[in-house]
């Protein structure tokens, strides 16, 4: 990306890189010269991606809980035509999906904590550096618990 003029070298390392026909500073901290748009990608149904899109909590009763104990729950059952989709598939812990069962949520007298859609984005995974696992040249460009996203 350097040599394509796609980024500028803002800090560099003490090391050289090498190869056969370049020598240079190991880049450390760069700066793209162009924004990069983002594609605006559709993202697929999921159920993993279900439960980040309704943040891991049950959407019956809003407990947080890890991906191995939540299920998916079909808002409209399936056996009432309801699809497999974003905007009939919500995160339900197991005893609210054993209590609304086959059910509509109006059936069951359960409330969704929101309507569920197909979602723009996703929490995206961040890595986060604390002052003291960011390398020295990182730290001016870090605010304090400051986030880099991964690409
Ligand atoms: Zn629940």
């Amino acid at each position: 990306m350097i040599y394509l003029g796609k980024v500028e070298v803002i800090r560099s390392y003490n090391n050289r890189l090498r190869s056969v026909t370049i020598s240079m500073e190991a880049p450390a901290v760069v700066r793209l010269v162009q924004f990069v748009r983002r594609h605006r990608v559709r993202i697929s149904f999921s159920r993993r991606n279900v439960f980040l899109r309704d943040g891991h909590r049950c959407q019956y009763c809003n407990q947080s809980l890890p991906a191995s104990e939540l299920t998916t729950d079909h808002v409209v059952p399936r056996s009432r035509g309801g699809t497999t989709s974003w905007d009939n598939v919500v995160a339900a812990c197991g005893p609210c999906n054993r209590k609304k069962a086959n059910r509509t949520p109006a059936q069951a007298r359960m409330s969704l904590k929101r309507q569920p859609r197909r979602p723009r984005s996703l929490p995206s995974l961040g890595l986060r550096l604390g002052s003291d696992s960011a390398p020295e040249s990182w730290r001016e460009f870090l605010a304090y618990g400051g986030t880099i996203e991964a690409a």
